[in-house]
């Protein structure tokens, strides 16, 4: 079967780069959502233990749970707060109304995603929901729209994430609660900005990419990632033969072929028409596509920027459409 390689010294030497912008392993938490941005939640939570990160941020409880023995400080983006030692988000006030007593909350105010978290204005409800459900304010965070584009929409969201925080720095004095940890930073912010609070929250950085407008400064990440295919069969095609559904490649010449154990299935789209491995030969099916030559094993993606940038998406996209079935190795 395909399998997924994990080089652990790309994912060692962008850690270097992300805590030294950073300041420190303490100021910054792995976003490991979604398997791990496809990449494999519990080898990767391994990994970052090893490495001496404590702090993670998944989106699901039972993503926390497979976790718990890795990491120690785990923020779950979105699912039912519960009193169970995690620390969960909580995105609109409604969320509050049913927190349980002793839950720890992180709260999300939005400081103009309008997405998810609090209105400003809900703050002083939020404290005093807070106070009567008797939770835990472990933190409050915010999220930026526009860390990725040459535009002064962050600094504009800055600013009113700075009036947030001290907003809540007066509301905790007067509700007498203990100040909380605040974080805003994602990948982009930090890289181009730093991480202005208590932490950073790094997601696709860790993995080796930054979707960054080109005119910042790129710092050399390396993907942690690579995709790797094995022979199915070999077959010679004559001059005209054509191959896969729909026929769309014809042979020029006389040519020898191989399917790769790795389709659409997988998380390899049907629109592809290359990979690391040259020319996709006709159509991607659901569990196979076909390449010149008759290599054992070939590498399908090596740089997910560069298949995303076919499928004029992002490199986020491609990797967390890497089905979870696919073996891990770490090398
Ligand atoms: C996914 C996510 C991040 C990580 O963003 P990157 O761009 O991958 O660094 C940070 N914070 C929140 C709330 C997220 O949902």
């Amino acid at each position: 079967m395909a399998y997924i390689k994990l080089d652990k010294s790309a994912l060692f030497h962008n850690l270097d780069l992300i805590t030294q912008r950073a300041g420190g392993k303490e100021k910054v938490v792995a976003v490991l959502k979604d398997n791990a941005y496809g990449h494999g939640l519990e080898l990767m939570a391994k990994m970052l233990q090893e490495y001496g990160i404590t702090k993670a941020v998944v989106r699901t409880r039972a993503e926390a749970e497979r976790i718990a023995g890795f990491l120690s400080d785990i923020i779950i983006l979105a699912d039912t707060p519960q009193a169970d030692g995690f620390s969960y988000a909580i995105n609109d006030i409604e969320q509050l109304r049913n927190t349980p007593q002793g839950a720890k909350i992180e709260l999300k105010v939005d400081s103009g995603m309008h997405r998810n978290g609090i209105r400003v204005e809900e703050l002083e409800e939020a404290f005093g929901l807070i106070q009567d459900r008797r939770a835990e304010l472990v933190g409050v965070f915010t999220h930026f729209r526009s860390a990725d584009e040459l535009s002064g929409e962050l600094f504009w969201q800055v600013e009113n994430w700075k009036e947030i925080k001290e907003k809540v720095r007066k509301l905790c004095e007067e509700y007498g609660i203990p100040q909380p940890r605040l974080h805003s930073a994602n990948s982009a912010t930090l890289f181009r900005y730093g991480v202005m609070d208590d932490f950073a929250r790094v997601g696709i950085a860790m993995y080796g990419y930054l979707e960054i407008d080109a005119i910042f400064d790129q710092p050399p990440l390396r993907p942690v990632l690579s995709l790797w295919a094995r022979r199915i069969a070999s077959r010679r095609l004559a001059e005209g033969e054509r191959v896969g559904y729909g026929g769309i490649f014809a042979a020029n010449e006389p040519m020898e072929i191989s399917t790769y154990d790795v389709g659409y299935a997988d998380g390899i789209f049907r629109a592809l028409r290359s990979c690391a491995g040259g020319e996709i030969l006709g159509r991607v099916s659901m569990d196979s596509l076909s390449l010149a030559g008759r290599a054992d094993e070939v590498c399908i993606i090596e740089d997910a920027k560069e298949m995303a940038h076919q499928l004029g998406t992002i490199s986020y996209e491609v990797l967390v459409k890497l089905s979870p079935q696919i073996p891990r190795v770490v090398t």
